[in-house]
């Protein structure tokens, strides 16, 4: 991970626990709305300027008071707040698949895989045979299954064939991403 990545992620993280301690410290959700209102214009001015990771931290920042109005607040203008968060999620989202990316040959995981068919079936009955060897390494019948993140997305691979010459070509797991899937409780 570059350390690009790395200043992005600390802003991101500060951010949120910037906005946290505001949200925490302002009483009324009327200066939380204003807070969030805020990060939301800093976070297009950032995509103005092309600086996409910190409107994507801006955006994170956002979305996180428009929820907690919503949590700590639900009378205060739930339309308007409901669209506010709506709206920097989106803008989030449609920023995170530019700016995180795999490397070459990592599949990303996420809610969109089937959880269906032979190989998942496979993964399942396999699932007690993991052995994590590592942070984000496991071994699955004698094959290793590694796990990688940047930001928000999380990849994974195996050196199996049916993963290195299918799986990463047409874009679904084989049986040992699954186990390891499964067992990490990772999609749930
Ligand atoms: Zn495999």
């Amino acid at each position: 991970m570059s350390s690009r990545f790395h200043s992005a992620a600390l802003t991101a993280l500060f951010l949120i626990a910037w906005a946290a301690a505001q949200a925490a410290e302002v009483e009324t959700p009327g200066e939380i709305n204003r807070k969030a209102y805020e990060l939301s214009r800093e976070g297009q001015g950032a995509l103005l300027r092309g600086e996409e990771r910190a409107a994507y931290a801006k955006f994170i920042a956002a979305a996180e008071l428009y929820r907690t109005i919503a949590e700590k607040f639900p009378d205060w203008n739930p339309m308007a707040v409901a669209l506010g968060k709506a709206q920097a999620e989106a803008s989030a989202v449609a920023l995170r698949d530019k700016v995180f990316r795999l490397p070459e040959g990592w599949l990303r995981i996420g809610d969109d895989l089937a959880r269906e068919g032979k190989r998942f079936a496979e993964g399942e009955a396999l699932a007690g045979a993991v052995v994590k060897s590592q942070e984000d390494r496991y071994e699955v019948e004698s094959f290793l299954v590694e796990l990688t993140r940047d930001g928000p997305l999380l990849g994974a691979r195996c050196g199996c064939p049916d993963f290195r010459y299918r799986g990463i070509k047409y874009g679904y797991p084989c049986q040992h991403i699954w186990a390891v899937v499964i067992k990490e409780k990772i999609l749930e």
